[in-house]
């Protein structure tokens, strides 16, 4: 559907210059006095803001959240809790096992062997006893050969 063009009468006269400027002058100086007050608050804020000092936490200026980072200074502050060391694990069982079994198939003798003297190092006093106490058990039986 198309709509016919509507074609407005000509207007009664055409503004004057004069009344063209009396009607500009009004805005002119309106738009003049918004700049000026723009301009010395843009000038203000930048003077307030240089007042402030960065923030050490978030570097903002001013703080971006001064109540958390107060509490992340105040957190900072804390001597940091002494580092805990590793407690040191007991040997596993898995270990005592793999070493009984090597002293069951070739006697006692295969505590002398590279691989079962590294594993032997890495035992602690516990894994130590379980291992001679069972060795002397199976000499007791005489299930294992003692040389
Ligand atoms: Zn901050």
């Amino acid at each position: 559907m198309t709509v016919p063009a509507v074609i407005t009468a000509p207007s009664e006269r055409l503004f004057t210059v004069a009344e063209v400027t009396a009607a500009i002058d009004p805005w002119r100086a309106m738009l003049t006095e918004a700049h000026v007050r723009i301009t010395w608050l843009i000038r203000e804020n930048r003077r307030l803001r240089s007042a402030h000092l960065l923030c050490d936490m978030c570097g903002a200026q001013p703080c971006v959240n001064p109540s958390f980072c107060a509490a992340c200074r105040a957190a900072e502050a804390k001597p940091a809790p002494p580092k805990l060391r590793p407690q040191p694990r007991p040997t596993p069982q898995t270990l005592v096992e793999a070493i009984m079994y090597c002293v069951r198939e070739h006697g006692v003798k295969a505590l002398k062997e590279p691989k079962v003297k590294s594993w032997l190092h890495e035992c602690d006093a516990a894994a130590k006893a379980q291992i001679n106490a069972r060795i002397q058990k199976l000499i007791e039986a005489k299930r294992i050969a003692h040389d």
